[in-house]
């Protein structure tokens, strides 16, 4: 497994993991985090449901250059604890991986790292839309 340090997560990332989250109910949303300078600011969006997405995070591993800290993934249900298959799951996926749940919001969120265990993690504010907008008039 990669061990990679993450300071926090980039509240517009969280923002669109919330919103991805909500239009996919009733439906689970199943994401791979990706950081860049130790702050989580991509998804990499994992088809299919919870029993399909350890073959799809295979996948993906044998993608080059990706940089994955983690995973995302709601839970419809409002229940932030992981299921047995969850925790296997993250054992594989990295040390930051988030469950959200209904209503969707910046407390309704919850962070485990590779064991199941619970644990903190900053939300910051990035500006990375300078950087992607600054040539654009
Ligand atoms: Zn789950």
């Amino acid at each position: 497994m990669r061990k990679r340090k993450v300071r926090g997560i980039a509240r517009d990332t969280l923002q669109f993991i919330m919103e991805a989250s909500r239009s996919s109910l009733p439906m689970e949303f199943a994401g791979l985090l990706q950081a860049d300078k130790e702050i989580i600011t991509e998804v990499l969006i994992l088809p299919g449901t919870e029993s399909s997405r350890m073959s799809a995070l295979i996948r993906l591993y044998m993608l080059p250059n990706m940089q994955i800290v983690g995973s995302v993934h709601s839970h419809p249900s409002a229940d932030l604890r992981p299921s047995q298959p969850d925790i296997q799951f993250f054992s594989r996926s990295g040390d930051y991986n988030l469950i959200v749940c209904p209503p969707f919001d910046e407390s309704s969120w919850a962070c485990y790292d590779a064991e199941g265990m619970r644990r903190e993690l900053p939300i910051l504010d990035v500006d990375f839309k300078d950087d992607m907008f600054d040539d654009a008039n």
